[in-house]
């Protein structure tokens, strides 16, 4: 078995400095069966959507959508067959801003307009808080202590490096699936940059951790 990467998994000492933020989730369901939970940032687009749903759809997944304002409002459609189908979505800003390089008044004010086309789509649903994921995972601790009130922010504890070029869709598979453990917050990406990737991993990891009895749960 392949040791972790270290880029797979964030390191443990970056969990404390950005506590209020969720790195995990429950490791079984009521059922007591195993859990993952698969997210998906950058889009909706045409391209990877639909296609992405289609996946879910033939092993009964329920998935987490960070998405981009922009790709919101240009393909609303796109989100509303999310939703129907039982996904949730989350706010990735609205033009993929980091919170490292952007003065803290501007990137909040993007964060707002994202989930101000949420909003429209009727998301969060009344029982439910609204979920944020920063691009890149970048935060820095004032913009985390002002959103974490409004916001479960969501980070992960499994990146499959979906969108890494340099890393062969085979190796991230192999990588992916040494590392993953039950109730693993899993970052994938339907975005053009990962399709290569995307493509090879979603349908082997929903078939390998299907078999294996795990379910796929929203966050
Ligand atoms: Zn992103």
């Amino acid at each position: 078995m392949l040791p972790p990467n270290p880029l797979t998994r964030p390191p443990a000492w970056l969990r404390p400095i950005f506590s209020g933020s969720e790195w995990r989730g429950a490791p079984t369901g009521p059922t007591g069966r195993p859990r993952l939970y698969l997210t998906f940032d950058d889009g909706p687009i045409p391209e990877e959507t639909p296609w992405v749903l289609e996946q879910l759809a033939a092993y009964q997944a329920q998935a987490t959508f960070f998405c981009v304002g922009d790709n919101l409002g240009r393909h609303p459609d796109i989100a509303r067959a999310a939703l129907a189908a039982g996904h949730r979505l989350g706010n990735h800003t609205q033009h993929h801003r980091s919170a490292w390089n952007t003065p803290r008044p501007a990137y909040l004010a993007d964060v707002a307009a994202c989930q101000r086309q949420l909003a429209d789509l009727g998301v969060p649903s009344a029982a439910q808080q609204p979920l944020f994921r920063p691009p890149y995972g970048r935060l820095t601790w004032p913009v985390l202590r002002q959103l974490r009130a409004e916001y479960r922010v969501i980070m992960w504890s499994l990146l499959t490096r979906d969108y890494d070029r340099d890393l062969s869709p085979e190796r991230a598979l192999r990588l992916t699936l040494a590392a993953t453990r039950p109730g693993d917050i899993v970052v994938l990406h339907d975005s053009r940059k990962a399709s290569r990737s995307l493509r090879f991993l979603l349908p082997r990891l929903l078939a390998h951790y299907g078999d294996l009895g795990y379910e796929f749960a929203t966050l």
